[in-house]
């Protein structure tokens, strides 16, 4: 996220550097507040992520009178597309890659002799505005004394041309007439663009998916995946009466980390404290980052008896976690709140009777673990 008023750029790792107009790495930002869109796609390189291609959705941030504040965006790894592109080259001996609006190559077949502009490229250069257009001729011409052929394609989502260059003799051999090699051309052509967009739309899709059920910094599952879990686990508890017991847990006083050592070393501490948790339970069991320091897990097939033992196992294996007491220099301890599954219950009764009990547990001095009891409760 890049903030208009401070000109900061941050990622989740927080602060990563002040943005400059004069910085070509930033220029990204500048072009995108130029624009009249509200969000972009734009393929990039940006060493201090990772080495390969980055695919950003970027979106524009504004406040309530609609004034550009700042933008936001995810990046998503496309170093798959490179394997894509040798296996085109290897197969069909098709020179296949992307090139941005300047002439810019944005994707290709990891090859150091590629060159990284047409600017750069012997014979192409003289034909740039031909391939940079958004008609889709077919562009014939001599390299190293051998003919080519070189199809281009704008793709209006990536602001992208997609080059597809063959040698005419590899086609002349099987097709000796032009209206053949056009068609050939062009029809592998339509394969390599539905496969690229299908492995974009693929991996696309499953990245998002995962950042819908899942947590990024802890890697748990969120609050939305654990309820679509848990209700499948209800409707066995209630068909089948298999136990389960659910338990709440929060950090105590958590606040005080990140006031005296920085939000940094306080993500540090969530990781390892839902590393703990992670380790303590079975396969089989649900568990969630809840909220900022506050998670569930659901024991599947328990009773409360054993899932107290459990609890109590997680509650010191946290107060004399060596990793975190390494970090903060003491350790942390937390709170909380046992419950178990009725017939009644609803994911939204038993969560609250639970939470109910941890913060019974924080009244009664925290760093304890508080059992939900209710007379009209009968375990199943
Ligand atoms: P209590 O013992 O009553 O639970 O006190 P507490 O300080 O743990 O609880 P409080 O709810 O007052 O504060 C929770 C803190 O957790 C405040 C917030 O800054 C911090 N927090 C929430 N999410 C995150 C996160 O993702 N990273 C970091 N570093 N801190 C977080
Ligand atoms: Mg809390
Ligand atoms: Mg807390």
């Amino acid at each position: 996220m890049v903030s208009q008023q401070s000109e900061k750029y941050y990622t989740h790792n927080g602060f990563l550097e002040d943005i400059d107009e004069a910085n070509p790495t930033n220029k990204w930002y500048f072009d995108f507040k130029a624009m009249p869109k509200s969000h972009q796609i734009n393929l990039d390189f940006n060493d201090n992520f990772t080495n390969s291609l980055i695919m950003f959705i970027n979106f524009k941030i504004y406040d309530d009178n609609y004034n550009f504040i700042g933008a936001t965006g995810i990046g998503i790894e496309i170093s798959y597309i490179d394997e894509m592109l040798s296996m085109f080259k290897k197969k069909y001996n098709l020179n296949v890659y992307f090139l941005d609006e300047e002439g810019k190559v944005v994707l290709t077949r990891q090859n150091k002799n590629t060159p990284l502009h047409i600017d750069d490229m012997q014979v192409l250069k003289n034909h740039k505005e031909e391939i940079i257009s958004k008609s889709t001729d077919i562009i014939e011409y001599e390299k190293n004394g051998e003919e080519y052929i070189l199809k281009t394609k704008y793709i209006p989502e990536l602001n992208t041309y997609l080059i597809v260059e063959a040698k005419l003799n590899d086609f002349a051999k099987e097709a000796t007439q032009v209206f053949y090699i056009n068609l050939g051309l062009s029809l592998s052509f339509t394969l390599i663009f539905a496969l690229i967009i299908m492995f974009i739309l693929k991996n696309y899709h499953k990245k998002l998916e995962r950042l819908a059920d899942f947590d990024s910094l802890t890697d748990l599952s969120n609050r939305h995946h654990f309820d679509k879990q848990f209700e499948h686990f209800l409707a066995l508890h209630k068909r089948d009466e298999r136990p389960i017991s659910l338990v709440f847990i929060d950090i105590d006083d958590f606040k005080t980390v990140n006031d005296e050592l920085g939000h940094q070393i306080g993500d540090e501490v969530l990781v390892k404290t839902a590393n703990i948790l992670k380790k303590s339970i079975r396969k089989t069991d649900l568990i969630a980052r809840w909220g900022g320091e506050e998670f569930v897990i659901a024991f599947i097939d328990t009773h409360i008896n054993e899932a107290h033992t459990i609890t109590q196992k997680i509650k010191e294996s946290i107060e004399k976690d060596e990793d975190i007491q390494k970090i903060l220099g003491y350790n942390i301890m937390a709170s909380f709140g046992l419950t178990y599954c009725t017939d009644y219950d609803t994911i939204d009764t038993i969560i609250s009777r639970a939470d109910k009990a941890m913060y019974e547990a924080k009244g009664h001095g925290k760093n304890r673990i508080v059992l939900a009891r209710s007379k009209t409760i009968k375990q199943s």
